[in-house]
């Protein structure tokens, strides 16, 4: 006797069946910025594919550009990300211009990178501009950071850590720290309450390190994650948790309905995963940051496949933490 097969439905047929139509983008809250991919890290788990030796960096004309627009549409927050944005030399530049026009600012920054030599004055320099600082810390122990990120990628986090608490980073009102965990493997990220409330009493009584919120994200299966799941033959088992745990209370609050990603080269993406898998934004709308319109890009058809069930498993994920 044959056996039914249970056919797997896609990214897009779970939307179509849960909401009744594809996804559409709702609002323009957040520019996320790609300034680059070079990075002082080569992280296993990193989506991206960062290295020290990558070589794309946004230049001064594109981030003119993101300035006129984070101007004309009043967004709420410009998220800079990379690679490690430290490295791209316009970065103070940008960071002042946006500061100006009283644009609120945010870098993703990966804490090692503000321990070498030309970044010294880098911490000053957020705190001046009160610059919301979000900071990868995948454990509170040694040996698992230093595993996913690197040897000696500990210590080094938690003297910049130091650093950015001396400063008033995660301790004074205006100089919010974040820290962002995701899991050492395979699996979904715990509850994020719980596992912040561990992170506060393991990192105070270990270093007497204070930070604000934990911002819990699930791993996506791309870029270097996506090989190291391959190689250990785990990718059909991941990608199978990631669909079998598929929660429908996550599908409103997905990061693409109120962002967008610009690239290097000012290319629009509806986020960095897309970005990651150069999936630009739908054709219909414009494509680069160059012919900016927001009466086309809100409301456009959000670009899916099946990598975004990484955003919608368990609790769910954005670049802000879980959505339910
Ligand atoms: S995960 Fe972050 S710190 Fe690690 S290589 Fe990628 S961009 Fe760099
Ligand atoms: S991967 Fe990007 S496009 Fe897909 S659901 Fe997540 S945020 Fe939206």
């Amino acid at each position: 006797m044959s056996k039914a097969l249970s056919v797997k439905k896609s990214f897009d047929e779970q939307i179509l069946i849960q909401i009744g139509q594809p996804l559409y983008n709702q609002s323009l809250e957040t520019i996320q910025v790609n300034v680059g991919l070079k990075c002082n890290q080569s992280c296993e788990h990193c989506h991206v594919s960062s290295s020290p030796k990558r070589k794309e960096v946004m230049d001064w004309p594109v981030m003119e550009k993101i300035l006129e627009v984070a101007k004309e549409t009043k967004c709420k927050l410009v998220d800079i990300t990379g690679g490690a944005p430290e490295l791209n030399p316009n970065l103070r530049k940008f960071i002042s211009a946006l500061s100006k026009q009283g644009q609120k600012v945010q870098v993703r920054t990966n804490l090692t990178v503000l321990l070498e030599p030309d970044q010294e004055t880098m911490i000053e320099f957020f705190s001046d501009n009160k610059v919301k600082l979000v900071a990868s810390l995948p454990c509170y122990l040694q040996e698992n950071v230093d595993k996913q990120r690197g040897l000696g990628v500990y210590l080094a986090s938690i003297e910049a850590l130091k650093r950015l608490n001396k400063a008033g980073y995660g301790i004074l009102p205006g100089l919010i720290l974040d820290l962002v965990y995701n899991p050492l493997g395979s699996f979904l990220p715990p509850d994020q309450e719980k596992l912040e409330k561990t992170y506060k009493k393991e990192l105070w009584e270990m270093h007497k390190i204070q930070f604000n919120q934990l911002l819990t994200i699930t791993n996506m299966s791309i870029g270097r994650f996506s090989s190291d799941l391959r190689k250990q033959s785990k990718s059909n088992n991941y990608k199978e948790l990631l669909e079998n745990t598929f929660n429908t209370g996550t599908i409103d609050r997905l990061m693409c309905l109120s962002q967008i990603e610009v690239d290097w080269d000012g290319n629009l993406y509806d986020c960095d995963f897309n970005l990651a898998l150069r999936l630009k934004v739908d054709k219909q709308v414009p494509q680069n940051i160059k012919d900016f319109d927001i009466n086309l890009l809100k409301g456009r058809k959000i670009v899916t496949a099946n990598h975004c069930f990484g955003c919608t498993a368990g609790r769910g994920s954005s670049c802000a933490g879980a959505l339910a």
